[in-house]
Parts: C-alpha cells; sequence; structure tokens
C-alpha cells in the first residue's frame, strides 16, 4: 500500500516514521526540509509538493496545525487534491474543527476522494512510542480497510461514528486534558504556599483517584520546571476556541472550558504562547506570587 504523509511537526514526524517500520512505502512533503530528510534517512520517498504526493500513493495521511493549513495543502495550487485519483482516502489526523472535517469530505466528494477524520490524543512520547489514541469518523468500510495502517500508529484506533465525530470526540478529549492541567496547577500552587513539596503531593496521590495520565505526563515537568513543548498553548487555545465555536453552534454552554481559555489566552498576552500547557502552571504562579517546584 502506498501512503501519502503531509505535515511532519511534533507529531507528525514520529508517526511517520512508525509508518514505515512497519513495511508501508511512504511518500512525504512538509515545508520543513529537514523534517523530509529526516523521515528520508528511514525509507520514505521526498516529494517537492503535495500534487506529488497524491500522484504517488492511495491514501494520504495530513498532520497539520488547523483546517486552514488542511485545505491549503488539499486544495491549494499544487495541493494533494490536484494529484490524487478518484477512489483515494485522506485521513486527516489534525485536530481541527468538526464542522471544518465535514466541509472538506464535501470538497473531497468531489474528486471522488473519501475522508476519515482521525485526531490522536497522547502527546509526542506516545506518537514515537507508536501509542497514540486514535478516534475516527467515517464510514465503516474505509475505517475497516485503513485500520491497520492507523494501528501502526497507535496503541488504541477506535471509530466513534461518521465524519466530524473524530474530531467531536477530540475536543472533549481536549476539554478533559486543559481542566485538568488547571486544577493540578491550582493544587500544586496551594501545596507550595503551604510548605508541603509538590514532588512528595506527586509521589503520594498519583495511584490514588486524582492520578491520571495527564498528571503523570505534566506533573513532572512543572516540579522540574521544563515548560518546552510537547503541546504548545497556542494548540490547545486553538481546540477550546473549536470546542466553544461548536458548544455555541449546537446551544451547550460550556463555563469551565470558558474559564481555562482566558487563561490561556492570559498567557498568550504573556508571551508564552509556544510553551508546552503545563505553563498553566505559571499563570497561577504569577497571581499567587510564587514558584512551584524546583528553583535552580
Ligand atoms: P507542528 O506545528 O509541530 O507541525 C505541523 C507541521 O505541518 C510543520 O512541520 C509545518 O511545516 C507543516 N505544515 C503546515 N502547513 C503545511 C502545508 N500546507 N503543507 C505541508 N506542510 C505544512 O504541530 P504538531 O504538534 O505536530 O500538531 C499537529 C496536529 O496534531 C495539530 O492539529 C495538533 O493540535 C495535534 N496534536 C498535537 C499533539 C502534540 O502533543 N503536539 C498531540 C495531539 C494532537
Amino acid at each position: 500500500m502506498k501512503v501519502g504523509f503531509i505535515g511532519l511537526g511534533i507529531m507528525g514526524k514520529p508517526m511517520c516514521k512508525n509508518v514505515l517500520k512497519a513495511g508501508y512505502e511512504v511518500i512525504a512533503f512538509d515545508f520543513n526540509k529537514a523534517a523530509i530528510e529526516e523521515v528520508v534517512a528511514c525509507g520514505a520517498k521526498a516529494a517537492s509538493s503535495g500534487k506529488e504526493v497524491g500522484e504517488n500513493c492511495e491514501v494520504l495521511i495530513t498532520m497539520l496545525p488547523n483546517s486552514p493549513h488542511v485545505k491549503a495543502a488539499l486544495f491549494n495550487e499544487g495541493g494533494a487534491a490536484e494529484g490524487l485519483k478518484a477512489g483515494c482516502t485522506v485521513i486527516d489526523m489534525s485536530s481541527i474543527n468538526p464542522v471544518e472535517s465535514q466541509n472538506i469530505a464535501k470538497k473531497l466528494a468531489e474528486y471522488g476522494i473519501e475522508l476519515l477524520d482521525a485526531p490522536v490524543s497522547g502527546g509526542e512520547p506516545k506518537a514515537i512510542d507508536g501509542t497514540i489514541s486514535v478516534m475516527v469518523g467515517g464510514k465503516k468500510e474505509t475505517f475497516d480497510k485503513y485500520y491497520d495502517l492507523m494501528m501502526s500508529m497507535a496503541g488504541s484506533v477506535v471509530r466513534v461514528g461518521d465524519v466530524g465525530a473524530g474530531n467531536t470526540t477530540k475536543l472533549a478529549n481536549q476539554i478533559i486534558v486543559a481542566l485538568n492541567i488547571a486544577a493540578l496547577s491550582e493544587a500544586f500552587v496551594l501545596c507550595e504556599k503551604a510548605g508541603v513539596d509538590p514532588q512528595l503531593v506527586f509521589d503520594a496521590i498519583k495511584g490514588g483517584l486524582a492520578g491520571s495520565t495527564v498528571m503523570n505526563a505534566k506533573a513532572p515537568m512543572m516540579i522540574s520546571r521544563n515548560f518546552e513543548p510537547g503541546f504548545r498553548i497556542e494548540l490547545h487555545i486553538k481546540d477550546l476556541q473549536n470546542a466553544l465555536d461548536t458548544s455555541h453552534a449546537i446551544n451547550v454552554s460550556l463555563p469551565l472550558t470558558s474559564q481555562v481559555m482566558e487563561i490561556m489566552q492570559a498567557l498568550k498576552v504573556d508571551g508564552k504562547e509556544k510553551k508546552d500547557h503545563s505553563a498553566i502552571l505559571n499563570y497561577y504562579e504569577k497571581i499567587n506570587n510564587l514558584i512551584v517546584g524546583n528553583k535552580n
């Protein structure tokens, strides 16, 4: 099976390497030439445009920041849709607005091309290990056809409904992750001020009911004060904006999501939008005038 790959960033590059490791033939494109060279060293072919990728694959994986990037990669001049043949499938693994997934599916259908919206959760470490969770929207038979391909990058791949359902599930995931990180930050400033070591707090509670994958991933980063991404605040702002837009469009209220959104917005105002979302802690440190964890 010939696989196209567009978008070799923090997530896409290790995901592409795992597809190669599983034995698929891959042709890849990104604006970043160094990223292309890295996957070429693992056995991929380099393309000089999205169109060239489309001409040389039956299934195209996209892993791009947001819907404008996905639309540009597919439909701009020299984009993949110019090269893809009718009967091909696009698996968009980017996290985008579910309504945009449906719009993209409609446009691809004009070319006779199927879409699966298949965003992922797990972050860079799980992308490297090949253990990300994939939530997929689209036709059951298309899902079945490409299940093994998606599993080559993942620990779990679950079909959650028709096109758009994958990204609705991802919004749910992003709400839960954001609120967890904010809760962890509140707890850590409280413990720090009370004179209880956050590392010992983490050790004591991680196996209890409050423990979570988010806590295991983000507490060590907060305590060692490593706020390098990982998952950038600007990307999480994009996800929460998509969650709020979607909720308002269907008349649902998300009070806690809107509050964490404003915390992230304040961090962006403070120039921290390229930091990992664990830097939500920095907002709590600022309003409480203290520093959590290792001060060295
Ligand atoms: P990133 O910014 O690191 O990578 C995006 C890549 O896309 C870059 O290499 C960029 O050059 C390339 N690109 C942009 N437009 C392009 C175009 N038109 N043609 C070709 N290449 C193009 O982003 P990331 O962290 O890898 O995230 C990708 C998606 O995955 C986002 O939607 C994000 O929300 C989601 N996601 C990220 C994480 C994470 O922890 N980083 C976790 C889960 C999901």
